[in-house]
């Protein structure tokens, strides 16, 4: 067979092609902007012609700081179109880890987006290898500012070429992307992705068994542009031919909600705090969501609740899925096999709410300090991946030694396997708690707390204890109006029959917030720091 190098560029190029009449509706801070196919290609176009121009080379990392509409998107083909490197970067890390990851990113120029300006103004100093500032605005006038040398995007696309020509000697192991982990785990890590992973990756978002995206799609992505390339749909849904809707900067749930409804939208990313949200509104307001035919959830685990809500009050289908910034991120997901289907509804939902199977080209093994475990729903062991989108390293950080030893990425999550290969993530291993000698899955509980009507929010954690070494305490969060209503008692009670009795938190404590990682996960990390405050005599 021939030899032919699969490249980014290739995938706006077919979009370019084939699919120049569909949409990208794309939500700005001033207006909604509505562009088709052949114009998207021709700016992107544009844009590696300027990109070019301002000195930017094969391997050069191109960051960007950035919410989802259609200039993210269009850097998005233009970097790695032109041989470049698309390195996406988390607005919601502190100010330290920006800087942190710009620097060993070596970015050499930044599209930032106009609200993102004086996180920028702050920090740039200290930004030792960026030569260039782009502002994504709307506005014809530049912001004032302190950044030199700042350029306005539409300006410089004005002046490009919309001839302009994707790289057509593209290595397929080249770099096209870059991501660092959200720092829910320490100090960030950075994750190269090559042409090649994101083509076979997008190849598997369109897969009948897995998000099975497709022209007919229109695909709002939730999770932001800078969390795993949004999941990768961007890209696959540009190949397809789908119409994307890019709820932009600063989106509410009200926002999400009136976007499913006004563009019919049929699938929709993001993780299950989003979700949350989304129910509430949905709960108040009067909205047409029978245009949904996908919700995919991901990033931490589903609530059983959760998904029970999406189905069978507002008959949306809900998709657990699992994945992390090495593995680009899908690497499972969960889907009922053709021969389940006749168990029960309460089974269905069950299975459904775990983490489901590996989807095809990538390969697994769960190991425990004895060796791989028995596929048997009960023995844990830590979830070990390989396969063609799964990284083999970190870029330039000796963490990569203990995480990808063996040529496997070692996910660091603790999961069963039942015989049908479905996984379920127990807990990440630094958050299970273990008491008397034995395991606690805090991700089990909190699932179980968050199926109770007044709560809306749950995460528990490990305190330290003389007698066991440690035990859950569970944080929740209540429903408005239950506030004073529903007790420490009640949420046990409701416990009790679903669990050993060792596993029973020993201590209830309400929140009015559980604090949340910058992409939208419970923070174990502050949450301990905030529970051990509560039990100290001061506190
Ligand atoms: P960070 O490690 O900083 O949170 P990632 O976004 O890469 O950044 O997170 C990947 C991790 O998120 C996984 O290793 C896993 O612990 C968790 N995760 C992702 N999807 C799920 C899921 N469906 N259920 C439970 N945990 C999940």
């Amino acid at each position: 067979m021939m030899q032919v190098p699969l490249s980014v560029g290739s995938l706006m190029e077919h979009a370019e092609s084939f699919f120049p009449k569909k949409e990208v509706i794309s939500q700005t801070h001033d207006k909604l902007h509505r562009l088709n196919y052949g114009e998207i290609g021709q700016r992107t176009r544009r844009l590696m012609s300027i990109l070019n121009e301002l000195g930017i080379s094969k391997g050069d990392r191109v960051g960007t700081l950035a919410w989802n509409h259609h200039r993210h998107l269009e850097v998005y083909f233009a970097a790695p179109g032109m041989g470049a490197v698309l390195h996406t970067i988390n607005i919601r890390l502190s100010p330290e880890d920006i800087i942190y990851i710009i620097n060993h990113a070596e970015d050499r120029i930044l599209f930032i987006d106009e609200d993102i300006l004086p996180l920028i103004e702050h920090i740039h100093t200290h930004l030792a290898t960026v030569e260039a500032y782009v502002v994504m605005t709307d506005k014809a006038e530049l912001p004032d500012s302190t950044i030199q040398p700042l350029y306005s995007y539409e300006e410089l696309l004005s002046t490009g070429d919309p001839s302009y020509e994707f790289a057509k000697d593209i290595d397929e192991n080249q770099p096209a992307g870059m991501c660092y982990t959200s720092a829910t785990t320490g100090k960030p890590k950075g994750v190269v992705y090559t042409h090649r992973a994101i083509v076979l990756h997008s190849f598997a978002l369109g897969l009948a068994d897995t998000a099975a995206i497709s022209e007919s799609d229109v695909s709002m992505p939730v999770v932001p542009q800078f969390h795993v390339n949004a999941w990768g749909t961007p890209f696959a849904c540009t190949w397809f031919g789908s119409t994307q809707v890019l709820p932009g900067p600063r989106f509410t749930p009200k926002r999400l909600a009136e976007f499913i409804d006004r563009f019919k939208v049929t699938i929709t990313a993001g993780v299950p705090t989003i979700w949350l949200g989304l129910l509430r509104e949905l709960e108040q307001g009067d909205y047409d969501t029978s245009s949904l035919r996908a919700v995919l959830c991901g990033g931490s685990a589903a609530p059983l609740g959760l998904i029970k809500a999406f189905e069978e009050k507002y008959k949306i289908p809900f998709y657990h899925a699992y994945g992390a910034t090495e593995t680009t991120p899908l690497a499972t997901i969960s889907r009922l096999k053709s021969y389940q289907q006749d168990i029960s509804q309460e089974e269905k939902f069950q299975e459904r709410a775990r983490q489901g199977i590996l989807v095809p080209g990538l390969q697994m093994k769960v190991v425990s300090d004895k060796g791989e475990v028995e596929w048997n729903g009960k023995d844990m062991g830590e979830l070990l991946l390989k396969g063609p989108w799964i990284a083999d390293e970190y870029y330039k950080d000796n963490r990569s030694l203990d995480a990808f030893k063996n040529g496997w990425f070692h996910t660091g999550d603790v999961v069963t396997v039942d015989e049908e290969g479905t996984i379920k993530i127990v807990d990440r291993t630094k958050d299970l708690i273990k008491s008397g000698g034995e395991w606690i899955s805090s991700v089990e509980i909190e699932n179980a707390i968050m199926a109770f009507g007044p709560v809306f929010e749950a995460s528990v954690v490990a305190i330290p204890d003389e007698k066991w070494q440690e035990r859950p305490i569970a944080c929740v969060v209540l429903h408005e109006g239950y506030e004073n209503k529903t007790t420490k008692e009640d949420i046990l009670e409701f416990l009790k029959p679903q669990f050993p009795k060792w596993w029973l938190p020993d201590d209830v404590l309400f929140f009015e917030e559980i604090p949340k990682s910058s992409v939208g996960k419970f923070l174990k990390r502050e949450l301990r720091e905030q529970v051990k405050a509560r039990y100290s005599p001061q506190g």
